[in-house]
């Protein structure tokens, strides 16, 4: 199946396309962005121009940032192509429900991807935790951003999300493994004098066993990175490490998950091949919206100014 990467930045450059080049049943059409290309790949720096010139590129998976990225992507599923979305799936909710109910309307599909939920041990922690008994959950996502995210200044704007940017992968985690839904009750928002986003948040949800579930995000993080989930239960601990990598049960390494050679993003395109094929679409948002509920209720406070 042919396919347009929109938005030719680090994601695309260190993920997409080496997903897409290893799966036979991919192949990259065309590159749509307005300063960057990959070789030997056929380069437009308009999506309504590549959509106008390539009817025959029936799938576009967009790597701009959240806020640019509606448009392109109302563009291509008004042209009839299916779309993927990378995370998070859009600037606000409302847009995020157009695209759902445009794709449905098209008869396309529309995949709004959690790369993070494909992470090789998440499905057993989801599996192991499915008949527990809970007592806490403590979420702890904790990087540097200067490592991650250099010269991307988008990120710290309205809608760029800050250090929510990597927060939502923890959460599309943790709305996968837990069972039952949260809701969030309160948060802060450690927020840079010269920035519009927050550089760190501590989150508080509500959960029906009322066992309290707690996250810790932070981008000033220097040393070991942090991306790690740790339950208790009554019947034992569970740690899920490394951004979903790897899964410690009462202490105990676990394996089981997928193949090592099998990563999150060639994971993506394989389940885009089967949502095509099934012609249905996934669109969940509930990530998105414990970010959204934190900006509404969470309590802003000014810490000291950020430079790069
Ligand atoms: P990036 O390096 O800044 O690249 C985004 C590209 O989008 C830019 O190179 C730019 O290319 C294009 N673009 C179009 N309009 C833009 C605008 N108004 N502002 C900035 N760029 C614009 O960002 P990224 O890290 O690839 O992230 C893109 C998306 O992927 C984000 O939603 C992010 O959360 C997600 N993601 C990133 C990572 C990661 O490790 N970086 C991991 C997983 C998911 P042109 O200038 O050529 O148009």
């Amino acid at each position: 199946m042919k396919v347009a990467l929109v938005g030719i930045g680090k994601i695309a450059r260190d993920q997409h396309a080496p997903a897409i080049a290893a799966d036979p049943n991919w192949e990259l059409a065309a590159t749509v962005s307005r300063s960057g290309r990959l070789p030997d790949v056929e380069a437009y720096t308009d999506i309504g121009a590549f959509l106008a010139a390539r009817p025959d590129v029936p799938v576009v998976s967009l790597c701009l940032p959240p806020v640019p990225r509606f448009a392109a992507a109302e563009a291509a599923l008004s042209a009839g192509r299916h779309v993927m979305l990378e995370k998070p799936p859009g600037a606000t909710l409302s847009e995020c429900r157009k695209l759902a109910d445009l794709a449905q309307a098209s008869g396309v599909t529309l995949f709004a991807t959690w790369h993070s939920r494909a992470a090789a041990m998440v499905e057993p922690a989801r599996a192991w935790l499915a008949d527990k008994a809970l007592r806490s959950v403590v979420v702890t996502w904790k990087e540097d951003v200067r490592r991650w995210h250099p010269g991307q200044d988008w990120i710290w704007e309205p809608g760029g999300l800050g250090v929510f940017d990597p927060g939502i992968n923890a959460l599309s985690i943790l709305t996968r493994i837990l069972p039952g839904k949260a809701h969030l009750t309160e948060a802060t928002l450690e927020v840079p004098e010269n920035k519009q986003a927050p550089i760190a948040a501590q989150l508080r949800f509500h959960h029906p066993s009322n066992a309290p579930v707690t996250a810790d995000f932070d981008w000033r993080q220097e040393g070991d990175q942090i991306w790690r989930i740790d339950v208790e239960t009554e019947q034992g601990t569970l740690c899920l490490d490394g951004g979903g990598a790897s899964l410690l049960i009462d202490g105990e390494p676990q394996t089981g998950g997928r193949d090592a050679l099998d990563d999150e993003y060639p994971t993506l395109y394989a389940q885009m091949t089967q949502l095509i094929a099934s012609r249905s679409s996934d669109t969940d948002f509930e990530p998105f919206r414990h970010v959204a509920d934190a900006f509404l209720l969470g309590r802003r406070q000014p810490v000291a100014p950020f430079f790069e």
